[in-house]
């Protein structure tokens, strides 16, 4: 039954992550879920993004002071950032795959991605400081 319940809560999370082109934190998951999922815990939230993330079925984006992200789009793609609100775009440029060739052959590593953040001030965030 544990397990039932456990799988299930996971798909949840997952469903969640998946209904929007969004980068969730687990606080934003939590919040969205836990008035019709009221025996849903923060921790258990973290513990079923670690288990999709290792899984591969989402993708944790680590971004320098600041918490983790959950990405529903599994490609390998560049992100665009708000310096100010914090919102996270998809860009959808080419992936620079030969860099990850390069410093694979360079270094005789196994390079499974590389991450490029770009920082803007979006639209809305420039219209309100106006
Ligand atoms: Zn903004
Ligand atoms: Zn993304």
């Amino acid at each position: 039954m544990e397990r039932v319940r456990y799988s299930l809560q996971r798909e949840v999370v997952f469903d969640t992550i998946m209904s929007e082109r969004k980068h969730f934190t687990a606080d934003d998951i939590y919040a969205r879920l836990k008035v019709s999922h009221p025996k849903l815990s923060l921790g258990t939230v973290y513990r079923n993004l670690q288990y999709l993330s290792d899984t591969g079925r989402v993708r944790k984006i680590t971004l320098p002071n600041d918490v983790d992200r959950y990405d529903g789009n599994i490609e390998d793609h560049y992100h665009l950032i708000c310096t100010m609100c914090e919102s996270i775009t998809d860009l959808e440029i080419d992936y620079f795959s030969f860099i990850d060739e390069e410093v694979s052959s360079k270094y005789g590593l196994d390079i499974d991605h590389h991450n490029l953040v770009f920082y803007h001030k979006c639209p809305n965030c420039k219209g309100n400081k106006s």
